[in-house]
């Protein structure tokens, strides 16, 4: 059975075999700066994702989404600063935040839904108010 798709990266027409959307040779590119990457830090455990983009010329999108992947995994001590945590900043060896703020995320996250539904009655109490003074600028318009 064939399947043809469009490459997600060049546009080009392949044979889509159902893993990644993107042709054999986007797919070869891929995972041949996937490997430099990968190789370049092991020379260089101790070097950021812009040295590391500059060197190789791979782009850092490219580069972190390699990381926050999970493919990619910073080796050696935290000497590497190659990753930050999305919330604090703090450099991590892989995924988007530190062990601390993935703790934190989690209570973010309850909190945020503990004010959202606060701010949707206060909210609600707003718009009866409103309501009122809607029709009154109407009024007012005409
Ligand atoms: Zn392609
Ligand atoms: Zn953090």
């Amino acid at each position: 059975m064939l399947d043809v798709k469009n490459c997600k990266k060049c546009g080009k027409i392949f044979n889509y075999t159902g893993d990644t959307p993107i042709c054999q040779n986007c797919k070869a590119a891929d995972d041949a700066d996937f490997k430099r990457v990968k190789e370049y830090l092991y020379d260089h455990s101790g070097a950021s994702i812009f040295q590391v983009s500059k060197e190789l010329e791979i782009s850092v999108q490219r580069i972190k989404a390699y990381l926050r992947e999970g493919r990619l995994e910073i080796v050696g001590d935290d000497g590497n600063m190659i990753l930050e945590c999305e919330r604090c900043g703090k450099s991590i060896k892989s995924g988007r935040f530190c062990a601390e703020c993935s703790k934190n995320v989690v209570s973010d996250i309850k909190s945020a839904v503990n004010k959202m539904s606060g701010s949707l009655t206060k909210e609600n109490d707003t718009t009866a108010k409103r309501g009122s003074g809607m029709k009154y600028l109407h009024k007012d318009d005409k």
